[in-house]
């Protein structure tokens, strides 16, 4: 048998990639799998520590998501804590920290939104969430209150199971206890990049800068670029993305935990937020902004990559046309348009962003931070004319294509077991179910 041939090929070193082989790995009688990355290691682009807002998402302060969308991301949170409580004390310290978190209302409107509609919605889901006023952010969170005009309203919904996640650990995590499994035969191929993607008789041939590989299936876990291979199949007309830039400004420590703001309904991302980081308990994160960059990464030259990820027909345009005519996506856009202008930008930012979370900080004690930051592949759906809020996956016979915008980290793992249950139905494979339910939980709602 030819070498280069395999039941399994994973594309794309991230989370994304990186839990499709943990799941595979562990919980099926899989052999013959090769995991395929572009750069020199796991995690390097938005997985890597740097590139997020390192947040477990479970949607109870995330108030642009229906109560739908809050449950499956609760869903998809618990399976990351089942996966945390495998790993030894050490490895646990190092990939997850629970904090505090909230979302703060600021004014009539925002406090309005979570008072009436926002916590009546959601209490059910998460009976954790409390409401708290002035009195009780001043305990909790003082620099929220202090310096604060008297006549602002503020109102926050507080939780005290907040996690910051570092991805990137957690990335490697899965694929360190995936090469454990040594009747699995996996292989990783770093410093390659997968070219280009065709059908045969019996599975898929990938073009590499290394030579071609053969697989029965193939995963595609390769953010925007999942939409380009999807592409070449002749796959989906009806998507295109559209990559959110997001960079962060960073100043000493001001919070205890996680500060989100209020975002409208139909937002596919989080306004400005305010976050510890994992790895440097000294400082406070504030972002990530919302640019359109003309590039599908943030490293490498990607600005051809990202003109051919475009379908170039009228109803591409009327969609485009459309998504960014709402009138909280063109204010967004506009001030983040600023936010990116030299000089008066970062003051813009400060004073509209930094000064709503934190009345008191001083304009000197921010600074922004190179090189932190990532950029979301924001998938457009010609179909229904609008934004799609989360990850996406599309479906060939024996091929997924993962396109994962945020919250894409806090559910890599729920994706990686879907994709598992997909991967074993086409390759014919047994899945260990006793061994998944002991160590993931029961599929049925709430046992996680
Ligand atoms: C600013 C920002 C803030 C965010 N905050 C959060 C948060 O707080 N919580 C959360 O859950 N999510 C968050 N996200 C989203 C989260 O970071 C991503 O959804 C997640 O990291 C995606 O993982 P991935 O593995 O799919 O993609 P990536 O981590 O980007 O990995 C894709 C991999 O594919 C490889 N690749 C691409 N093309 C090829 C090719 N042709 N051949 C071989 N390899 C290839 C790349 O080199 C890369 O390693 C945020 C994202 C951004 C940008």
């Amino acid at each position: 048998m030819d070498n280069r041939d395999y039941d399994l090929i994973i594309v794309g070193g991230g989370i994304t990639g990186a839990a499709v082989l943990y799941a595979v790995s562990s919980y099926t009688n899989i052999s013959r799998v090769l995991l395929v990355e572009k750069y020199e290691d796991i995690a390097t682009l938005n997985s890597n520590s740097r590139s997020n807002s390192q947040t477990l998402h479970f949607g109870d302060v995330e108030t642009n998501y229906t109560l739908k969308k809050a449950g499956e991301a609760k869903r998809e949170a618990m399976r990351v804590l089942r996966y945390i409580k495998l790993l030894g004390r050490d490895e646990q310290e190092h990939i997850i920290k629970g904090c505090q978190k909230m979302v703060l209302g600021v004014g009539d409107e925002e406090t309005e939104i979570l008072e009436k509609t926002y916590y009546s919605g959601i209490k059910r889901l998460f009976p954790g969430l409390k409401k708290a006023g002035l009195d009780e952010l001043e305990k909790i969170e003082p620099n929220t209150v202090k310096h604060r005009p008297k006549d602002e309203k503020v109102v926050a919904l507080v939780s005290d199971s907040g996690y910051m996640v570092d991805f990137e650990k957690l990335a490697r995590s899965f694929v360190s206890r995936a090469l454990r499994n040594k009747k699995a035969g996996i292989e990783l191929m770093f410093n390659t990049t997968v070219r280009s993607l065709r059908e045969v008789r019996k599975g898929y041939v990938l073009g590499t800068t290394k030579g071609e590989l053969k697989t029965r299936f193939v995963v595609f876990a390769t953010g925007s670029y999942s939409l380009l291979f999807a592409k070449m199949l002749d796959f989906d007309k009806n998507l295109s993305v559209i990559s959110i830039g997001g960079d962060y400004f960073i100043s000493k420590r001001m919070l205890n935990g996680k500060v989100y703001r209020v975002q409208k309904g139909g937002v596919p991302f989080a306004a400005v937020h305010a976050d510890p980081d994992i790895r440097n308990p000294g400082i406070t994160r504030y972002g990530p902004t919302a640019t359109i960059p003309l590039k599908l990464e943030n490293r490498g030259s990607t600005f051809f990559d990202y003109l051919r990820s475009f379908n170039y027909d009228i109803k591409t345009l009327e969609t485009l046309i459309k998504v960014v005519s709402n009138e909280d996506i063109i204010r967004i856009l506009e001030t983040n348009f600023v936010y990116g202008l030299p000089v008066i930008g970062k003051r813009w930012f400060f004073e509209n962003e930094v000064k709503k979370i934190i009345p008191s900080i001083k304009y000197e004690q921010m600074y922004h931070e190179p090189g932190m930051g990532g950029i979301r592949p924001q998938i457009v759906d010609e179909n229904t004319r609008s934004f799609f809020v989360g990850a996406s996956k599309l479906y060939d016979k024996n091929a997924i294509f993962n396109i994962t915008p945020s919250p894409g980290a806090s559910s890599a793992l729920e994706s990686g077991i879907e994709d598992m249950r997909y991967i074993a139905h086409g390759l014919g494979l047994r899945i260990d179910h006793k061994r998944f339910e002991a160590e993931m939980g029961s599929d049925k709602d709430g046992e996680i």
